[in-house]
């Protein structure tokens, strides 16, 4: 393990940061972190996990370890996921405390000095709650805030509203999360779930600084359905109650049929009115078997317990012939890193 450089008080804050295909930013980010690192009354260790970029973001990072030593790169072997990087970060950070962060200067460097102060005044987690979203659409804020409302109704442990994965967590938070052990992840949950206390500090989000942002509608919706079946079987309860009602609402329409086939004669037949309740009920099963599916398929993913991200390389471990070794380490053996 490389030695880093140590101030007075020893304490080591790690900076986690996701990174894929990010070359544009790389630049700024480390020059703003590395002006508000130098601050800080804490050692601080820049740790990097690339996501399998494409572009040539690794070798800006390596290149920049020259200026700033204490900058320490992890390379995972593909591209895993945003949740799966930022995991891989949070089990080899050393710090006594970790901010976890984008890379594209959404969450601003300059915050940081703040969030150890919170820290050091003996707090767990220190939060990042967005006070205005420049840069995002309407319809990005409208829906971000329907998902919140739905799966703060039906999860035990409330997401808070506006806030991202950007936050600083205390050696024992981290000790924690490190510890659940699902391959299903969906990080705001989990450190929701975690708790610990917390303070809320408000900022202002800015704009992407550059590069272009590797969410569309299709992923956020696969991460919404993630968050919600991760944490609830409340869906699950809902295909009940819907089997319970159209059940009961079919079994009290055939008995008014029987009576008033008795009463009034045989009624005129309604091939319209069939065809509608067939789809609206075969529609209801499907959704039922779907959501039911959902379940299973994230039980089939947990059974099969495979690691959630695989290093292909860690910079200080293999300083001298950098690229040569290939260790080979998951969530499953790497635990508590
Ligand atoms: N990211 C990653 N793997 C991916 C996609 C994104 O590690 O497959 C990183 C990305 O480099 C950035 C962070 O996750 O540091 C957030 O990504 P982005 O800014 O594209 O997301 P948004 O802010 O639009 O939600
Ligand atoms: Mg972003």
């Amino acid at each position: 393990m490389k030695k880093l450089p140590t101030n007075h008080n020893n304490l080591l804050l790690s900076i986690v940061i996701p990174i894929h295909n990010e070359a544009d930013v790389i630049p700024t980010l480390i020059d703003r972190l590395a002006l508000v690192s130098r601050k800080l009354p804490v050692t601080t260790e820049l740790l990097f996990v690339d996501d399998g970029s494409k572009d040539n973001s690794v070798a800006l990072l390596l290149e920049s370890r020259h200026r700033y030593p204490h900058i320490r790169v992890l390379r995972l072997s593909r591209n895993f996921g945003k949740e799966a990087a930022a995991t891989a970060g949070l089990n080899h950070a050393r710090g006594d405390a970790v901010i976890l962060m984008d890379a594209d200067l959404q969450d601003p460097p300059e915050l940081i000095p703040q969030m150890v102060s919170e820290w050091r005044k003996g707090t767990d987690v220190v939060l990042m709650k967005r006070r205005s979203r420049a840069g995002e659409s309407w319809l990005k804020r409208t829906t971000a805030s329907l998902f919140y409302r739905l799966i703060n109704r039906i999860s035990d442990a409330p997401i808070p509203v506006d806030t991202g994965d950007f936050r600083l967590m205390s050696r024992r938070t981290i000790d924690a999360l490190n510890q659940l052990p699902e391959r299903n992840r969906y990080l705001k949950g989990m450190f929701a779930w975690v708790g610990m206390p917390t303070v809320t500090l408000e900022f202002d989000r800015d704009p992407r600084a550059a590069g272009h942002t590797k969410w569309n509608y299709f992923k956020l919706l696969q991460l919404a359905i993630e968050g919600i079946t991760s944490f609830s079987i409340k869906p699950l309860r809902l295909a009940l109650v819907l089997g319970i009602m159209s059940a009961g609402a079919g079994g009290l329409f055939g008995l008014l049929e029987v009576l008033k086939a008795l009463f009034f004669g045989v009624s005129t037949p309604g091939y319209a009115s069939m065809i509608a309740i067939i789809t609206f009920l075969s529609g209801i099963q499907l959704l039922c078997v779907g959501i039911l599916g959902e379940y299973v398929g994230r039980i089939y993913m947990e059974a099969k317990q495979r690691p959630v991200f695989i290093v292909a390389d860690d910079s200080d471990e293999n300083e001298k012939a950098y690229g040569s070794a290939i260790t080979m380490k998951g969530v499953s053996n790497d635990q508590n890193h």
